[in-house]
């Protein structure tokens, strides 16, 4: 077993008998500092969750199994009563240990190296010594290279574009020494903010300290960290998950040591410990996958990025195009303070945005004619074309026009996807799969492929613009780094004309030849049950819209729905983000939902569909709900057989953060404690992201 050691005492109640020895130190010093402990104990407290499980998300796995350990070196001293012995004779007999033993004292203390280097052979008088109790001997690590000094780290520094106002104002806010504070750079897409973290990270850099950047995923947005790469000339640690477990310790420990002093990593890189750490970014801060949703540990990175900031007295800079109503709201509070890049850099201009009713128009295969003609005049002025689409697979159901039947997932309350290309059906919710019906079970007559998904779209592109080059971006399509990487370089080329893809599409690409995006299906998430929904979409949408003229050529953005005067869609398209944020904001102060309060859910699941709710009810009942904490539910998840279990949440509530905290802190453990049937599952999950 690998223990993490955070402190120790000279007593201890246990019997004796139960003390078991250390066997091996694996790490002659300390990974983490002071301040970095401190944040994991923070992070366990705040989310109630034990400290043991928090250290194992904050350290690299090879580093937890001991493997790749930091190369040590056996260092030899003499004992304090060797340094006795070299006054007398003790040794008189035995001249080869003296002379070793007089030696190791003159260079006060030697390593092997220099030991074989000075003697023929000393192994064995070293060990006659060790036994006589005048030597001994450490593990200590090598000397750690010197931290590089950077003071002229801007590889490019003669070719750097030149600032607009609005970047040169943010850069001049965030570049004084000893800044602190934190800070929501609020800037359009394509508004220059990675410009502006550049330069704020060559200052740093240039001042002898070190970057934190986070990023929402690597391997979708590759470009954020070559971007990086190619403009300092230093060493960048890069932690993601796509790196085997040596890689990743080898990432850290380059952060940890100060030889890397750029780096950028996804959500569980909040924790690297970075000596003379000067600046936080939080790039795309509103993105959900910064909130670790799932396993034991749900933690958002981004709060704890302010936290560590706060703490450490280091400069935080959230950026984003479609910033979170948290974030919003703290700009509110004064908590944040508001940078805003409201144009575009270079000569690019903000796209024109439509809808297009669905109702009034022709629909061909998910595609309505004024969508159709658009295309094509994009594609035939030479430009790149980029649809959107949140759905994967080639049709969401399998449906029987005779007696309709739809092909069910066994598992779950949810439909089972059709996917073209494996001939197969597919639980987006449960990952089962089944071979493809041709007849329907009930009635024997032939099945069809109802609604519309990017595997479908594509063959319907292919259909409609044969002269033009599909590229689908999907998990399904796209599943190793590689692929994406060379379907990203396809587009660069000019090779694909036609993009059309899910969520991964949205997120930081910079495609300049795309002139034209349509959002194909905006409708599923109008109605949503989730409170967090609308905003989703509107910085989806946004952010989707954002990916449209980029460069020189003016951009379009035609949003394809059957609910053309949903307020979401008109506060959008008239007032922008800005106008969607405020009036989303003033719903959630209505309803009470957050940031106006603080959540924890709790949610549980069960074999047995009524467990779930069992156990919880019981929970709610375990403690009085204090003044000011309240209790909703519980109630069935939104879908709420999912693989097998039966899913249920109990909701928990406060105007005050504090409030809440102090009432988790006496309850989950009484949770914890309640007998349960083996079959239950239950986890916390403090400032949730999805209450479905
Ligand atoms: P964001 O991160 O806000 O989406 P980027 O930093 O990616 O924006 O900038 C968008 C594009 O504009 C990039 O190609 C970038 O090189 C370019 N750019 C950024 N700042 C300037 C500037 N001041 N002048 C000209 N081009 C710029
Ligand atoms: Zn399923």
């Amino acid at each position: 077993m690998v223990g993490v050691v955070v402190s120790h005492s000279e007593t201890t109640d246990v019997p004796e008998g139960k003390l078991r020895a250390v066997e091996e130190v694996l790490d002659a010093q300390p990974l983490l500092s002071a301040a970095d402990l401190e944040l994991l104990r923070w992070a366990a407290e705040y989310y109630h969750h034990p400290v043991g499980q928090v250290f194992a998300t904050a350290l690299p796995l090879a580093l937890r199994e001991g493997r790749d350990r930091q190369p040590l070196q056996r260092f030899w001293e003499p004992t304090a009563a060797g340094q006795e012995t070299l006054a007398g004779d003790t040794l008189r007999r035995a001249p080869r240990q003296k002379a070793l033993l007089v030696h190791v004292a003159a260079h006060a203390g030697c390593d092997d190296a220099a030991l074989d280097a000075a003697f023929d052979s000393w192994r064995s008088h070293a060990r006659a010594l060790v036994a006589r109790g005048l030597l001994q001997s450490r593990q200590q690590p090598f000397e750690s290279a010197a931290i590089p000094s950077l003071a002229a780290s801007d590889a490019q520094a003669g070719t750097l574009p030149v600032l607009t106002p609005a970047q040169q104002r943010a850069v001049e806010q965030l570049t004084p020494a000893e800044l602190q504070g934190a800070f929501l750079l609020d800037g359009v897409t394509g508004s220059g903010k990675t410009e502006v973290y550049m330069r704020v990270v060559s200052e740093v850099l240039s001042r002898g300290r070190a970057a934190l950047i986070l990023c929402p995923e690597i391997g979708l947005t590759p470009q954020l960290l070559e971007r990086f790469e190619r403009r300092f000339d230093t060493p960048v640690a890069a932690l993601h998950s796509g790196l085997t477990d040596t890689e990743r310790a080898r990432a850290w420990r380059a952060a940890a040591t100060g030889q890397a002093r750029i780096v950028i990593g996804t959500r569980s890189a909040v924790f690297t410990p970075i000596p003379q750490l000067g600046l936080i970014v939080v790039d795309e801060e509103h993105d959900s996958s910064y909130k670790q949703q799932e396993g034991g540990f749900r933690y958002s990175a981004r709060d704890l990025a302010l936290l560590r900031g706060q703490r450490s007295g280091v400069p935080v800079v959230l950026g984003s195009a479609t910033p979170s109503l948290e974030s919003l709201h703290n700009v509110h509070l004064g908590r944040l303070a508001h940078i805003e890049l409201p144009e575009r850099a270079g000569s690019a201009v903000p796209p024109r945005v439509a809808l297009i009713d669905m109702r009034a128009h022709p629909v061909h295969k998910g595609i309505a004619t004024p969508l159709r003609h658009a295309i094509q005049r994009h594609l035939e002025a030479g430009a790149q074309v980029l649809l959107y689409l949140n759905r994967r697979g080639y049709a969401p159901t399998l449906l029987c026009q005779s007696c309709s039947w739809i092909a069910p997932c066994s598992s779950c309350d949810a439909r089972l996807t059709v996917h073209q290309g494996r001939d197969r059906l597919a639980c987006h919710h449960c990952g089962a799969e089944a071979p493809r019906p041709t007849r329907c079970p009930r009635c024997g007559y032939e099945l069809h492929p109802l609604g519309h998904g990017t595997e479908r779209v594509e063959e319907t592109l292919a259909e409609l613009f044969p002269d033009f080059a599909v590229e689908r971006f999907d998990r399904d399509n796209l599943r190793q780094a590689r692929q994406l990487e060379q379907a990203i370089e396809r587009v660069h080329s000019g090779a694909a004309r036609i993009l059309v893809g899910t969520q991964m599409l949205t997120k930081g690409h910079h495609f300049p030849d795309v002139t034209l995006v349509g959002v194909l299906n905006a409708d599923q998430s109008l109605f949503s049950t989730d409170f967090r929904a609308a905003e989703r979409l509107a910085q989806t949408i946004v952010q989707v819209a954002g990916r449209a003229g980029r460069a020189e050529r003016p951009g379009e953005v035609l949003i394809q729905t059957q609910y053309p005067e949903h307020p979401l869609l008109s506060t959008l398209l008239d007032g922008g983000y800005a106008g969607f944020t405020a009036s989303a904001l003033m719903e959630r102060d209505a309803a009470h939902w957050p940031p106006f309060v603080r959540l924890a859910i709790v949610r549980a699941s069960d074999l047995n569909p009524e467990g779930a709710l069992e156990f919880l009810r019981a929970a709610k009942a375990l403690l009085p709900s204090p003044t000011g904490v309240h209790l909703r539910g519980p109630v069935p998840a939104a879908m709420s057989k999912r693989a097998d279990r039966y899913h249920a949440q109990l909701l928990v509530e406060s105007a005050q953060r504090t409030r809440l905290q102090r009432f988790l802190a006496e309850w989950v453990p009484a949770v914890e404690a309640m007998a349960a049937p083996r079959s239950l599952r239950w986890a916390l999950d403090v400032d949730p992201l999805e209450v479905l």
